[in-house]
């Protein structure tokens, strides 16, 4: 039976790499679109703290943590990230830059006395915490901190993927198991015929259709009168030059700074909801400058060096869908990544196969 994949971002390679090494004849169609967010993520890799689109480090209301409903997954997602990557990429010619760089999380009063409750529970789970609460201890990490910050919590076990490398080895490794990847774009889908019909009028047959469309999910649903619960979220990342010393940690608070090894400090992200766009623009360069500069008053006087903007496929209860969309129609959709898809995206695969084979 033919698996037709709608989409290769990194939810389509990982399913579709799933089902190939399963013996099923697979194949990816993709429009080639530029920009997508699988190539252009931060690629921070963390089952315990939110997003940086996510979390005010100013607001005692808001936590640091990621609600409990969404460890569960995060974790089991972090967990196979760890496996396959030392099952079938490390060593291999599909290696990609897959690297600890330990989280120093600011904290609010509101926040460090939730951790405080927790620290047991986090770290049963395998995630070591020191708390941090006072400015000079923090210091000590991170001598270039505003003065202003005075609690933190030290995770030691924070993963950092570069998308680039990454997307291109699932392609590649995919490539090489004898998938097929089609450069088009699937304008219509005919579930009565099962066919997916392509931007030259070409039609294509499906045993299984698999959308692995990101934010344009719902845009190829409307042909069948469909759509999930999702929406777009753009996001742009910052790259600016070096600090004057080594920033050891990946410092986060109201955006995420890392040092990376393309000898530039990434700045991330913003978080426009319902933004369809991939627009580089001014604003987003103010806001990522003046957060960043809140945590490391150095920053201000750093200069740009690239800019990128791409957009998440989003959902309100930041959980993936991952579903058949009709019973019994062989239409899947796996979908919903927001911020965190590169890190889903093996149990994602997973999750689809499963599926299919139930
Ligand atoms: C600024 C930013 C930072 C991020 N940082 C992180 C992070 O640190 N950690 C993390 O885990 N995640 C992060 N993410 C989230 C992650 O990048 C996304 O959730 C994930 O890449 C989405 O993957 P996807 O495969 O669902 O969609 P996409 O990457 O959007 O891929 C969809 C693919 O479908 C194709 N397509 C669409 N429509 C059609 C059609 N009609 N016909 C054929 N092909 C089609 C497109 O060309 C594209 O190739 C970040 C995202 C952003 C924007």
């Amino acid at each position: 039976m033919r698996n037709v994949i709608i989409g290769s971002g990194v939810y389509g390679l990982s399913t579709a790499i799933e089902l190939i090494i399963e013996g099923m004849d697979v194949i990816i169609i993709d429009s080639n679109n530029e920009d997508i967010a699988s190539r252009n993520a931060l690629g921070r890799i963390d089952p315990i703290f939110k997003g940086s689109g996510s979390y005010m480090a100013t607001k005692d209301n808001n936590s640091a943590q990621r609600p409990k409903d969404q460890r569960q997954f995060a974790l089991k997602s972090f967990n196979l990230h760890i496996e396959y990557y030392e099952k079938y990429y490390k060593g291999t010619k599909y290696e990609y830059e897959f690297i600890n760089i330990p989280t120093l999380q600011v904290l609010n009063q509101n926040d460090l006395n939730e951790i405080k409750i927790e620290v047991d529970d986090i770290e049963s789970i395998g995630f070591k915490l020191d708390i941090l609460e006072t400015h000079e201890e923090i210091k000590e990490h991170a001598p270039m901190i505003s003065k202003e910050i005075s609690k933190a919590a030290i995770m030691q076990t924070t993963k950092f993927i570069d998308s680039e490398s990454f997307i291109e080895s699932l392609r590649n490794r995919f490539l090489d198991l004898g998938g097929k990847i089609i450069t088009n774009k699937v304008e219509k889908i005919e579930p009565e015929s099962n066919n997916v019909v392509l931007s030259d009028n070409s039609k294509y047959s499906y045993g299984n259709l698999i959308i692995c469309a990101g934010p344009w999910t719902n845009e190829l649903l409307s042909s069948i009168d469909l759509k999930v619960d999702m929406y777009p979220a753009k996001g742009e990342i910052i790259k600016i030059e070096k600090l004057n010393s080594k920033l050891n940690y990946h410092l986060h608070g109201e955006c995420s700074i890392v040092e990376r090894s393309d000898g530039l400090i990434w700045i991330a992200a913003t978080h426009n909801e319902y933004e369809f766009n991939s627009e580089k623009t001014k604003e987003a360069e103010i806001e990522l400058m003046n957060k960043a500069s809140f945590l490391i008053p150095e920053i201000s006087n750093l200069k740009k060096i690239e800019h990128t903007a791409c957009v998440r496929p989003a959902t309100k209860n930041g959980m993936p869908i991952i579903k058949e969309l009709i019973d019994s129609s062989n239409i899947y959709v796996a979908t919903g990544g927001g911020g965190w898809g590169i890190m889903q995206c093996f149990y994602v695969g997973k999750s689809i196969k499963e599926l299919i084979n139930e």
